[in-house]
């Protein structure tokens, strides 16, 4: 199914209420129909707020249950609202952004449910990148340069992989790593890129195991300082990434927090030649209903989640 609103009279039109909302969740979600968990039954009642009843034995299963939005207490309604606000928004939303279009109480709920809304950015068991990646890492946040191999005080390295499409960029991928040595950048790539893929890097020394990796690695730049003179494709990622980080986000971004912030980028980086606003919705949407719902006190830390 690839079915969603393309402007925003069709969307209001759509999702005018919440049994409209939760029918276009249990088709994405259940494309095949819906199965009983408990004994492999088809055929249910439909039941108040989303819960269906099994035929054969009573068993309920929800709708939002195991999604992002299972522990909500607001309506779906408001949450489409939210995630149509956050697709139609060329650079992203912010938190007070979201606070006003949706009249909610405070900053800290609009905070809140972006956060939630983030977590959806990362689709699960995503493809990886492959042909010819340019591998580079800049450095984010903070004043003074990096010093080779570690980490600068303030700063946060974080690791970009672009895919060469012709003369521009395919894909993208960033991670965050503690610093640039084999230990760090190996996995990072590892996860992001392929193997068997090109890889161009520069002649940093952390990025000499590649071929031991299954790469095709090839150093372009024989120079490296970590974190500076980015390899072309990289260093376009860059000035856009931080750009967005301080239009958008004023560069309000913890670093214990910016794991996040670069799933969003990468989400609006890679769909960005997507002509359809509702299409972006729609994936954002679907990426959201096989979440595992996000409980807001885990969101407050925000650090925790292993490297991707
Ligand atoms: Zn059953």
């Amino acid at each position: 199914m690839t079915d969603y609103p393309k402007d925003l009279l069709e969307f209001r039109d759509r999702f005018h209420s919440e049994d409209a909302c939760r029918d276009y969740l249990a088709q994405l979600r259940w494309p095949q129909g819906l199965t009983c968990p408990k004994c492999g039954g088809r055929q249910f009642w439909k039941m108040k707020r989303g819960v269906f009843c099994c035929h054969t034995c009573q068993r309920h299963v929800s709708i939002t249950a195991g999604s992002l939005f299972a522990d909500t207490h607001k309506p779906l309604r408001l949450w489409f609202e939210a995630l149509w606000h956050v697709t139609n928004q060329k650079y992203g939303a912010s938190a007070l952004g979201m606070q006003r279009i949706l009249s909610l109480g405070s900053y800290r709920t609009g905070w809140n449910w972006l956060h939630k809304l983030r977590r959806a950015m990362v689709r699960p068991g995503r493809d990886q990148l492959a042909g010819t990646v340019e591998v580079d890492e800049t450095f984010i946040g903070g004043e003074r340069s990096g010093k080779r191999g570690r980490g600068a005080a303030g700063k946060t390295l974080v690791l970009i992989a672009a895919q060469a499409a012709g003369h521009g960029i395919g894909r993208i991928r960033l991670a965050r790593v503690a610093n640039a040595s084999a230990q760090h950048l190996e996995p990072a790539v590892s996860q992001a890129v392929e193997p068997g893929a090109a890889v161009h890097t520069d002649g940093w020394g952390g990025y000499n195991g590649l071929r031991k990796l299954g790469y095709k690695h090839a150093v372009v730049r024989p120079t490296a300082v970590v974190g500076e003179n980015l390899l072309p494709l990289a260093n376009r990622v860059a000035a856009l990434l931080k750009r967005w980080l301080l239009g958008t986000h004023q560069g309000a971004v913890q670093p214990t927090h910016l794991d996040y912030y670069l799933d969003e980028f990468t989400f609006r980086f890679n769909r960005r030649t997507s002509g359809s606003r509702g299409l972006l919705f729609y994936r954002l949407l679907d990426q959201a209903v096989h979440l595992e719902p996000v409980l807001t006190r885990e969101l407050k830390g925000g650090a925790g989640r292993a490297a991707k």
